[in-house]
């Protein structure tokens, strides 16, 4: 009578298997935006405890197999047992999905088909690494807010301070192209162009292991032969659609006005230009918490589809 018993316990669990597939994406069906919204909202200072930040996430999937996920965490018991059955999919061959593309005025949009949010915006500091209180203050803002960003850094910084570029890779965030020395690139022959992007991709290959995607140039002043270059090394050339305007005069030591700067320029897609700057990191967190009560959500630029979409210039 042994067999039988073990037949159908086995039979039972491949049931059981077959319903857990049927169900979908366990991260977009637990998840309740709208409640995640209301108890930020009610304590706009207070880090969101009840309902999971990632609410807001737009990569489901990724989000579901990372191992902190708290849907995967909170899976009954049944469920895991159910999931040894399976094979594990090693590390390296997890693939992200691409969400969004950029258009011509570098804005963000979900890629056709996409499930991803309109209403995302993609958060970049430029100018760094420069300072290490500044930049883990940021890098904790963003953890906290279960959030990636894109750092643009120049080489010259990279070269004095190489232990700040690890600590942006290794807290899993993005590493972007600023050129070198940081300067005006629209003015430059084409040999000096080359240097300013291509030591910069050494150098960050060099200290991080990673190959930057993006390029944005400094003061956004890059004209067709700056475009060129930067396709022919494989960066997605961008400027930005919302200044923060925390470089000025006007927002220094004033969180409030960089807040209040990106607010009002806020909309679908937007691509908000910020910097590694004391009142930028003291501004951070209640900025992130102000555009998740709007009800928008942040952009992995792991998920942005870097490939051009048009020729670069001849
Ligand atoms: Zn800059």
């Amino acid at each position: 009578m042994q067999m039988p018993t073990y037949m159908s316990k086995f039979t039972s669990i491949l049931a059981f298997v077959a319903i857990l597939s049927a169900c979908g994406s366990p991260a977009e069906q637990t998840v309740d935006p709208s409640r995640a919204n209301a108890s930020s909202s009610a304590e706009p200072n207070k880090e969101i405890s009840a309902a999971p930040s990632n609410a807001n996430a737009v990569t489901p999937s990724s989000n579901a197999a990372r191992s902190n996920d708290p849907v995967r965490d909170g899976a009954p018991t049944s469920t895991k047992e159910t999931i040894t059955l399976q094979p594990e999919v090693p590390e390296g061959t997890k693939q992200t999905t691409l969400q969004y593309t950029m258009n011509a005025a570098y804005r963000f949009e979900p890629i056709a088909g996409s499930e991803a949010a309109k209403k995302a915006v993609l958060l970049t500091f430029d100018d760094g690494p420069k300072d290490e209180t500044t930049l883990k203050a940021m890098l904790d803002t963003l953890d906290k807010h279960h959030t990636k960003a894109i750092f643009f850094v120049n080489g010259y910084r990279v070269k004095a301070k190489p232990e700040l570029l690890k600590l942006i890779a290794s807290r899993g965030q993005t590493i972007g192209n600023h050129s070198w020395d940081h300067v005006d690139l629209k003015k430059e022959d084409e040999k000096t162009v080359r240097k300013q992007i291509g030591d910069v991709q050494q150098i960050v290959k060099k200290t991080t292991g990673l190959t930057p995607r993006f390029f944005r140039p400094p003061f956004g002043s890059g004209g067709d032969l700056v475009k060129k270059i930067a396709a022919e090394s494989e960066l997605l050339f961008m400027t930005w659609s919302n200044g923060s305007l925390d470089w000025d005069a006007s927002t220094k030591d004033k969180p409030e006005k960089v807040i209040a700067n990106v607010m009002e320029q806020l909309h679908p897609g937007a691509n908000i230009l910020m910097h590694e700057l004391p009142w930028t990191k003291d501004a951070l967190d209640n900025l992130l918490t102000q555009l998740k009560n709007k009800g928008y959500a942040f952009i992995d630029p792991a998920t942005i589809d870097t490939t051009p979409t048009t020729k670069p210039a001849k």
